[in-house]
C-alpha cells in the first residue's frame, strides 16, 4: 500500500508491536528521550512503552478528570498497583494507609501482595457505624505520618461517602499523598485533582467502558514526576493496555457522560421504589435522606447525583427467610436482570452481597444493584415483579 493519508475521522488501531525508527541515530535519538518518560513521545518505540491508539484514549480521560496526564493499564488492579508502587522506595519502609470500606480486590491485594510479599508497612483506617470520623482520621494520619492515604470515593457495598475535601486537606497537611480510587462516582459526580489528591486510579472496565465487555483500568494526575515513575513502572512491569482494547474503549468512552447521568436517574428513582416497599428492611443509596453518608455526598457531588449503585436487604424473620425472599427476587428478575460479578454495565446486574463478602455484612438478605442505563420504566416493571414475587 502506497503511504498516504487516510481520511477516516476514527483513530486508528496501531496494532504494531515495535515501530520503524529508520537508521541507527534516529534509533538512538528515539531510545535517549525515552529515558525521559515523556506522556507522548516524539517517536513511538514499542508498545508495551506507549501506542499511540492508547495515547488517544488516554486523552478522552484527561478531559474527563480534568488531569494533565492519563495512564491506561490492562485492569483496574494494575492501576492500583502502578499507583501505590511508584511510592515504594528501597530499604525504607514508611506506613501506608488505606481506608478500609474499598473494594475487596484492593484490600486481599494490600495485605496478600504489599504486606506478606512485600514486607510494607500497611494500615487500614476503619469507619464506625458506617462513617469515617474526621477527627479519629487527623489522629492517625499526625501519628503515623503515611506517605499516602488510600480512598475511594463511594465504597462498595455499603456506599461509604467520606469526607473526601477534609480527608485530603488533612493528609497534605501532614505530608501524605491521597490516592483516590473514583471508581464509583466517576467524575462527573467529582474531579478528586480539583479537591487536591494527588492520583486518581478507576477500574475502566466499569462506568468509562460501561458495556461489560472490556477490563482495563487508568491512573491520572497533574504531577510530571509522578508521571515519569509511572510511565516507567508500566513500561518495565508491562502493565500496558492493548491498542485494541484502547480503540474499543476510545469508541465506548465516547457516550460516557450520557449513560452515567441516565444510570444516576435511574438509581435515584429505584432506590425510591425500594425504600417505600415494607418486605425490603433497609435500602443503601448515599442520594436517599437516611444514608449514613447522604450529607457527605450533598457536600462532596453537590446536585450532580449519587452514583448508579444501590445496596438493599430484604426483611424476614430469621436469615432462612431473609435468604429466601433473596433467592426468589433473584429468580424473578433474572431474564432480564442478570447475576453479574461486576458493575457499571450496560444493564442492570445484581449481585447477592453473602455470597462475596460472606460475614462481612452480616445481612444474609442483602442485594447490590448496579444501575444500567436502560429505560427506567423497563427496570421499573422488572425490579416491580421481582418484589411482588418475593413478598
Ligand atoms: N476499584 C473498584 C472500586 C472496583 O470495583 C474494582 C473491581 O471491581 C477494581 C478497582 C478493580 O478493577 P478491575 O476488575 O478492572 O481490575
Amino acid at each position: 500500500m502506497k503511504s498516504k493519508k487516510v481520511n477516516s475521522p476514527r483513530v486508528p488501531i496501531y496494532r504494531d508491536a515495535g515501530f520503524e525508527l529508520y537508521d541507527a541515530a534516529i534509533a538512538a535519538d528515539a531510545f535517549r528521550q525515552e529515558t525521559e518518560n515523556r506522556r507522548e513521545p516524539d517517536l513511538y518505540i514499542y508498545s508495551r512503552y506507549r501506542n499511540p491508539t492508547v495515547i488517544a484514549a488516554e486523552e478522552e480521560i484527561m478531559r474527563l478528570e480534568g488531569s494533565e496526564w492519563a495512564l491506561l493499564t490492562q485492569s483496574g488492579m494494575s492501576a492500583i498497583d502502578t499507583a501505590v508502587s511508584i511510592f515504594q522506595e528501597r530499604d525504607l519502609v514508611k506506613p501506608w494507609l488505606f481506608f478500609s470500606e474499598i473494594y475487596g480486590g484492593t484490600l486481599s491485594f494490600a495485605e496478600s501482595i504489599l504486606k506478606k510479599r512485600r514486607g510494607l508497612d500497611i494500615h487500614n483506617f476503619l469507619p464506625v457505624n458506617e462513617r469515617y470520623d474526621i477527627n479519629d482520621f487527623e489522629n492517625l494520619v499526625k501519628s503515623l505520618k503515611p506517605v499516602f492515604v488510600y480512598i475511594e470515593a463511594i465504597s462498595n457495598p455499603m456506599l461509604i461517602v467520606p469526607q473526601a475535601s477534609a480527608i485530603i486537606k488533612i493528609a497534605r497537611q501532614y505530608g501524605s499523598r491521597v490516592i483516590v480510587d473514583n471508581t464509583f462516582a466517576t467524575p462527573l459526580l467529582w474531579r478528586p485533582l480539583e479537591s487536591g489528591a494527588d492520583i486518581v486510579i478507576h477500574s475502566v472496565t466499569k462506568y468509562f467502558s460501561g458495556h461489560g465487555n472490556l477490563t482495563a483500568g487508568v491512573i491520572c494526575g497533574n504531577d510530571q514526576n509522578l508521571m515519569k515513575s509511572a510511565i516507567e513502572y508500566r513500561k518495565f512491569i508491562g502493565h500496558m493496555l492493548s491498542p485494541d482494547d484502547a480503540y474499543r474503549l476510545h469508541t465506548q468512552i465516547q457516550s460516557f457522560e450520557l449513560r452515567f447521568r441516565q444510570q444516576c436517574r435511574n438509581a435515584a428513582q429505584i432506590s425510591e421504589v425500594l425504600s417505600n416497599t415494607p418486605c425490603i428492611r433497609k435500602v443503601w443509596y448515599p442520594g436517599l435522606m437516611d444514608h449514613p453518608s447522604h450529607n457527605e455526598a450533598v457536600e462532596l457531588f453537590g446536585k450532580k447525583g449519587f452514583g448508579a449503585m444501590i445496596t438493599f436487604d430484604f426483611d424476614g424473620k430469621n436469615p432462612t427467610e431473609k435468604r429466601n425472599r433473596r433467592d426468589i427476587f433473584i429468580k424473578a428478575v433474572s431474564e432480564k436482570i442478570k447475576l453479574i460479578p461486576s458493575l457499571g454495565d450496560h444493564r442492570t446486574i445484581l449481585l447477592p452481597v453473602e455470597s462475596v463478602w460472606g460475614a462481612k455484612y452480616p445481612e444474609p438478605g442483602m442485594i447490590r444493584l448496579s444501575l444500567g442505563f436502560e429505560n427506567y420504566d423497563e427496570i421499573k416493571t422488572t425490579v416491580d415483579q421481582g418484589l411482588k414475587a418475593a413478598n
